[in-house]
């Protein structure tokens, strides 16, 4: 079946998107699905910075492909063998696909599948297959999602069924965005109550991460970006303080108002002085946890001295640490009683023609969460 979706061919082209225009509107043919996968017509689909990575080379991906990793929908055909899904299930889209059976899945650690991450680097779904055409080229997927298509082939195994109450371009920010910030706070830093939380970078998973650890009970959460609009957000989202990191004195500031640093800091701005600045603002016995993806020859300077003698901790992040299927119904649950209020992060509704223009706010930083909605 015929399907319009926002195509890369190529990475690195210059700014402005609204210009350059690196992502084509096209029509794609769409495989029927195979085995274990099925079509979903997509409802929703949200811009992340991670396919602003792709766009502008930081995070190199097979070409052409059809862009976009978090995404909602409803399931409108099934392949062979489907049977946790059924015709109008409305699902979300994991960005890591998770076999179930692999060591790592074995041992709850889904977000390290190694099938998942076989796939994803090939630009196939879970596996192996490519299910997108155009004049008899095989087009990749994204992450097994490629959301910023009016429908989708998928994985099972990349497909998580949701309430229908839970409007679709709400779901679709926790296929990325909540699942990695708040996954992030709860799975891989482990908040506790009473904790003091710094997160540095309020993009869409920042405030995310925010709005996860006022949920999980922390004493103070310190917002800090270099965008003042951002750390206005932050403080509407529940932040009891914001700061400017890149400011001279702001570590010294920061310690002296928390008795020597936080408990945990997250990091989400994707550069290296953020993260130094994250690690060196935890206390004695602090955790440092980053889920950003700065580009693959970035390199850290951290004293080992001071992660040893203070027993400091530095974690990566991937997925939020997730398990998919058991973690995105539990924060859907407090997203409907109303303790998990991601709605918030919702910038703009967009169209997928102004995908281009949405990528550009997004990199200029106008922007939180636009969702291209279908
Ligand atoms: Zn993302
Ligand atoms: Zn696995």
């Amino acid at each position: 079946m015929k399907s319009k979706a926002a195509v890369l061919h190529e990475m690195g082209l210059p700014r402005p998107y609204s210009q350059s225009k690196p992502l084509k509107i096209e029509q794609v043919v769409l495989e029927p699905p195979g085995e274990n996968e099925v079509l979903v017509k997509i409802k929703a689909a949200g811009l992340c910075h991670s396919d602003l990575s792709v766009i502008d080379g930081n995070r190199p991906r097979p070409l052409p492909m059809v862009l976009g990793h978090e995404a909602a929908g409803e399931v409108v055909l099934l392949g062979k063998g489907v049977d946790r899904l059924r015709l109008g299930d409305h699902v979300v889209f994991a960005f890591l696909p998770s076999c179930g059976y692999c060591s790592y899945c074995k041992k709850g650690k889904a977000a390290l599948c190694e099938n998942g991450a076989k796939s994803n680097s090939e630009g196939d779904l879970m596996g192996g297959y490519k299910r997108i055409k155009k004049d008899g080229q095989f087009y990749n997927h994204h992450l097994g999602v490629s959301g910023f298509s009016e429908y989708a082939v998928a994985s099972i195994h990349s497909l998580v069924k949701i309430d229908k109450n839970i409007p679709f371009s709400v779901a679709a920010l926790f296929g990325c965005a909540v699942m990695t910030g708040v996954g992030a706070i709860v799975n891989t830093a482990e908040v506790k109550l009473g904790d003091s939380v710094l997160v540095v970078g309020l993009g869409g998973v920042g405030l995310a991460a925010i709005i996860g650890a006022k949920s999980a009970g922390a004493k103070k959460i310190i917002g800090a970006d270099i965008n003042p609009a951002k750390r206005a957000m932050a403080l509407k989202m529940g932040a009891d303080e914001v700061i400017d990191s890149s400011l001279p004195d702001a570590l010294v500031n920061l310690k002296s108002k928390t008795g020597g640093g936080v408990d945990i800091a997250m990091e989400f701005a994707g550069v290296i002085p953020a993260l130094e600045f994250a690690f060196q603002a935890i206390k004695r016995g602090g955790t440092t946890v980053t889920a950003a993806l700065p580009h693959p020859d970035a390199r850290l300077n951290i004293s080992p001295v001071d992660l040893v003698g203070n027993e400091k901790s530095l974690k990566g992040s991937y997925l939020g640490s997730c398990v998919p299927d058991r973690d995105i119904p539990n924060y859907l649950a407090l997203y409907l009683a109303g303790r998990l209020p991601v709605e918030q992060l919702i910038s703009d509704t967009i169209t997928l023609d102004d995908i281009n223009l949405g990528f550009e706010n997004l990199a200029s930083g106008k922007a939180i969460r636009q969702i291209v909605v279908f």
